[in-house]
């Protein structure tokens, strides 16, 4: 199909300013930067890549994902969002980032599902479609803007009532500044250093708190924990580092 091979930013004529929305253009950078290796499995994103089958098996657990439309904020390269759509999913994956939003629009040609990318900030789409989604995604993104609160906000506003959201992001204590940014970027160099701003990381409390403000309720969570001995990761009930949380509108 000729629209299939459009670039991300021929779709949208509406070229977005990072300064004009709420994100942060140096982690935008960041991420633009490594976009080429978003689909390589042993690249900068290889703890994405392997979480990917734990975060997708606990959405569609929860929430069922065959015949749903679900919208994924901050897809990046799209690793969650081409999988959901394997689920049956009809996916939307959103992103400030053009580089990863041109990798994901390849990718999905390569895979052969069908996912609609767009160059759309959330709090911009949840003005142009509130209520239109069963389920919406936001992955290890909420640690990277300047006001999280306000992505939550939006989130809410874009599912439909009844809906539900999955937020996954880092806990703030001294074992997430060991683990996530000493033990992963400093000692087993999984992530490169820098990816990780430990103030910005979210404590479950402060996360239950947004989603509420949102008019969400906190429905569960469950932690993701990465086992440097076998090299694996695991949902586990701690979620003293890598957690999702899911609410329901
Ligand atoms: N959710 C994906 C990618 C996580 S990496 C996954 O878990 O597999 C973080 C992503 O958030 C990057 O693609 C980056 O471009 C995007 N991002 C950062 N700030 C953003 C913002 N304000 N709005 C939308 N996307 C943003």
């Amino acid at each position: 199909m000729a629209g299939q091979t459009e670039t991300v930013s021929s779709m949208n004529a509406d070229q977005i300013s990072a300064d004009q929305v709420n994100a942060d253009q140096a982690e935008l950078q960041k991420f633009a930067s490594l976009a080429h290796r978003w689909w390589d499995p042993e690249s900068e994103f290889k703890p994405l890549h392997e979480i990917n089958p734990l975060r997708l098996n606990y959405i569609d657990g929860i929430a069922g994902l065959r015949g749903k439309k679900v919208l994924d904020v901050g897809c990046g390269g799209g690793i969650l969002s081409e999988s959901m759509a394997q689920r049956g999913a009809l996916v939307t994956g959103i992103d400030l980032g053009e580089k990863a939003l041109n990798v994901a629009q390849l990718h999905k040609l390569e895979s052969g599902v069908t996912v609609d990318y767009r160059l759309v900030s959330v709090e911009a789409l949840a003005a142009e479609q509130p209520e239109s989604y069963e389920i919406v995604t936001c992955m290890e993104m909420l640690e990277h803007v300047p006001d999280p609160a306000a992505i939550i906000g939006a989130c809410a506003k874009l599912v439909k009532p009844g809906g539900k959201i999955f937020f996954s992001t880092l806990n703030r204590n001294p074992k997430s500044y060991l683990y996530a940014v000493v033990g992963a970027e400093y000692v087993l160099n999984l992530l490169p250093r820098g990816t990780h701003d430990y103030a910005k990381f979210i404590k479950p409390s402060e996360l239950s708190a947004w989603c509420r403000a949102a008019g969400l309720d906190v429905a569960g969570m469950t932690g993701m924990n990465y086992n440097p001995l076998t090299k694996n990761y695991a949902l586990v009930g701690d979620v003293s580092v890598n957690y999702i949380l899911h609410a329901t509108k």
